[in-house]
């Protein structure tokens, strides 16, 4: 067994008030691939040509043909894996009380998790633009792109583009939720993006430990993170989980 996955359990064990910080590489193992790094999206396509909200207004069809569609077909079939089911046991033990998450997969909902701060909105739903109603994203038909909703209005993600603004009231609550609690769980994230790349930083500030699981370093590692269990988030978190199981019954 894997020292840090112990010692991860064993803070676990101790600590009252848990928040993750997650990012793409936590659905990784369902099936949606990262933006950055290695077989991202971005390697294929610019982001700031296609997921921009300039190039939605200026061109939907485009940026649904090239962008949209294949989010669709992916997400649509997404189940959570290990780690979104390790983060809501955690939940359960009445450790961990919330996810602050860039993803916009819904997975962690779909898993089980009660409080989840979705900085960057969630594709789960699509809002039509000019009424404002929402549907499912499952739900919405491709057969015309770009899909419109009954009132002729063209349906867009419920998720935040580049040059968007990020709700504030989720900027407060994880600013909460990052100052008050004990242990910062930071998993699949590379942590570049602003301003979820700060919620480590208040979190230690406020005197928490900074546990990052990935299988690469990031700019927090050997930094703010205590320490990295470098590994995959399935396997890692699945692994401290049990561990922590046999802690608590011991
Ligand atoms: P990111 O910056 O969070 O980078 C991905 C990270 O995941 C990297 O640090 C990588 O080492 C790590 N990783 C890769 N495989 C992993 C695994 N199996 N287990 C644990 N960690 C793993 O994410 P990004 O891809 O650069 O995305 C930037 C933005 O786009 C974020 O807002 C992100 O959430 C969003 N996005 C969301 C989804 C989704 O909803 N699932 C998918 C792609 C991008
Ligand atoms: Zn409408």
């Amino acid at each position: 067994m894997d020292k840090l996955i112990k010692k991860a359990a064993q803070d676990l064990a101790l600590a009252k008030n848990v928040v993750a910080l997650t990012g793409a590489g936590i659905s990784v193992e369902s099936g949606i691939p990262p933006f950055r790094g290695k077989g991202g999206l971005w390697e294929k396509i610019d982001p700031m040509e296609y997921a921009h909200i300039n190039s939605f207004m200026k061109d939907p069809v485009t940026v649904w043909n090239v962008l949209l569609k294949d989010m669709k077909e992916i997400i649509d079939k997404a189940v959570p894996n290990k780690a979104h089911k390790g983060l809501a046991r955690l939940e359960e033990l009445k450790k961990l009380t919330t996810i602050i998450t860039q993803n916009v997969d819904g997975l962690h909902q779909l898993a089980g998790n009660s409080d989840v701060i979705e900085f960057h909105g969630n594709f789960v739903w699509q809002r039509c633009m000019k009424c404002n109603s929402r549907c499912k994203t499952s739900e919405v038909d491709l057969s015309c792109i770009p899909p419109k909703c009954t009132c002729g209005g063209i349906y867009r993600p419920d998720c935040v583009f580049f040059g968007e603004m990020i709700d504030p009231d989720h900027l407060v609550r994880s600013r909460q939720a990052a100052s008050a609690c004990d242990i910062m769980l930071v998993i699949g994230t590379s942590v570049i993006v602003e301003p979820a790349a700060y919620m480590p930083v208040i979190a230690k500030e406020n005197g928490a430990k900074i546990i990052e699981i990935n299988p690469e370093k990031t700019p927090l590692t050997n930094s703010i993170s205590d320490y990295i269990v470098m590994g995959t988030a399935g396997h890692t978190l699945q692994n401290i989980v049990n561990q922590l199981e046999i802690l608590i019954e011991s």
